[in-house]
């Protein structure tokens, strides 16, 4: 017996001491620390294009008749008077229902590099914002405006940066596209139609940036350092529908369950069984790179996730939020409806539900994962509309040490991680066309900050956008 114990109590040390080593060794991995190129930006042409640009009331909607189709037409003229350089240097297209496209030769058409953005903005509710969302106002030091974060100011940054690099004579090693969509926000056609284009073209492009992560704060268990987030994928984005036809009927003699109730029972049943975990590329190594920042006790975890994963994953799976989000699928039920009158059975009940479908499954396996918990013949699942996740990107080789070495130049002391985005945007498009696909804004936004992006009172501080263009300067002169 006294052996049992002893062998017991060895057996827990060691794998005490399994954990305590590989915490210890569980450290940041050593960066050269990057000197920053000189980035000269003029400061207040800078703060007024992009005020000028904000001006341009580019509200999409998805009903056409409502999208004012002169603002537009409005911010690319606007474009030609602010940027006559870029239009003398580069070939100017205009592409698809609201796409324009900037293509610059440089001295070799090997490694291509795209620039996205995009000048459409979401609609405003002018009456919950403290200043106008479209006058273009700075003041102490922040202009305001739809749009100045999601994503005129990197537009801006693109075009702020090249003016001044062609001003300067300067030619690219690189061909370099500037790629800009006024349909983003309605998932329009008109990046698709571009790639389309650039594929037609032979282009294969090395690097394609685009608005995604950010550097900010605060979003990794024990980092309190800024981090640079850059999405190298997105998860796929679907609706899905439960719908139950049913006689009708008086609500005074109902049977034992209704169109409703089994409905609900589904949603019982689907939200009681969440899709598998899955540690994609994106998110095993931000937990690898940010993991090693942390607190002690998180990098234990991090460190020893062979055995702390579904201890984590229990605690993801309870609490759900955006931890449990990287790690999975997610359903979440949004609508509801039924009869028309309280006294009424409802002859057609229907619910739908907003999935997140993780990298490396499809919509359609989504679904029939969906069906096989549903247990009701009665029910018909379908897909109202659907994106598969995207290619996942890589995180070593040129793309990435190009992007990271501008970021580090721009930011210094900020943590660069990968990770996988939850909202779709129109890089994946050109996932179709390259592996090097990465979603940055390039911008250090607070938690506050980003509360306006699609929200309220959405401004920039003018030395924030200094900043922004700065990382263009780098990055453009790098490639
Ligand atoms: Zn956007």
């Amino acid at each position: 017996m006294t052996y049992f114990w002893l062998a017991l109590a060895a057996l827990v040390v060691a794998f005490l001491a399994v954990i305590l080593i590989r915490t210890l060794r569980f450290r940041p991995k050593a960066a050269a620390p990057a000197t920053a190129s000189e980035a000269v930006v003029d400061e207040q042409k800078a703060i007024d294009d992009l005020a000028a640009m904000i001006r341009c009331k580019t509200v999409s909607y998805y009903e056409d008749e409502r999208i004012d189709k002169a603002e537009f037409a409005k911010f690319r003229a606007l474009l030609k008077t602010l940027y006559p350089t870029v239009f003398e240097r580069c070939t100017y297209e205009e592409i698809g229902p609201s796409g324009v496209l900037f293509s610059l030769k440089g001295k070799s058409a090997e490694k291509p590099a795209v620039f996205m953005s995009h000048y459409d903005v979401v609609p405003v509710n002018e009456e919950q914002w403290s200043k106008p969302a479209f006058d273009g106002i700075v003041e102490d030091g922040v202009l305001w405006g739809r749009g100045t974060l999601d994503t005129k100011g990197t537009l801006l940054g693109t075009m702020e940066a090249a003016e001044q690099l062609l001003k300067g004579g300067f030619v690219p090693e690189n061909d370099m596209y500037f790629a800009f969509a006024g349909d983003e926000e309605v998932a329009g056609k008109s990046q698709p139609i571009i790639v389309e284009t650039l594929r037609a073209r032979g282009v294969t492009p090395a690097i394609v940036v685009d608005e995604g992560g950010a550097v900010v704060e605060g979003i990794f268990p024990g980092v309190s350092e800024p981090c640079a987030l850059v999405g190298i994928a997105e998860k796929g984005l679907m609706d899905a529908q439960f719908v139950i036809e049913g006689a009708g009927g008086h609500a005074s003699a109902p049977p034992p369950h209704t169109g409703i109730g089994r409905l609900s029972r589904a949603v019982t049943r689907i939200e009681g069984k969440p899709f598998p975990r899955v540690l994609t590329k994106p998110v095993a190594e931000m937990f690898d790179t940010l993991g090693r920042r942390s607190s002690f006790v998180y990098r234990m975890i991090f460190a020893n996730l062979w055995c702390f994963l579904p201890v984590l994953d229990g605690i993801c799976k309870k609490s759900g939020g955006e931890l449990n989000a990287m790690m999975r699928t997610t359903c979440a039920f949004t609508m509801a409806e039924g009869s028309k009158a309280s006294n009424v059975l409802p002859p057609r009940a229907r619910m739908v539900a907003n999935l997140r479908v993780i990298s490396g499954s499809t919509c359609e396996e989504t679904l029939s994962a969906l069906k096989g918990r549903l247990d009701d013949d009665g029910i018909q699942a379908s897909i109202i509309h659907g994106t598969d996740p995207s290619k996942i990107s890589e995180t070593t080789g040129y793309g990435w040490e190009k992007l990271t070495a501008a970021i580090a130049e721009t930011w210094p002391d900020t943590l660069i991680s990968p990770y996988l985005m939850f909202a779709a945007s129109d890089s994946r498009h050109y996932c179709a066309i390259s592996d090097d696909v990465y979603r940055f804004s390039a911008m250090a936004l607070s938690k506050e900050d980003r509360a306006g992006i699609h929200g309220n009172d959405e401004r920039i501080a003018t030395d924030k956008i200094v900043k922004t263009v700065q990382f263009y300067l780098r990055l453009m002169r790098s490639l």
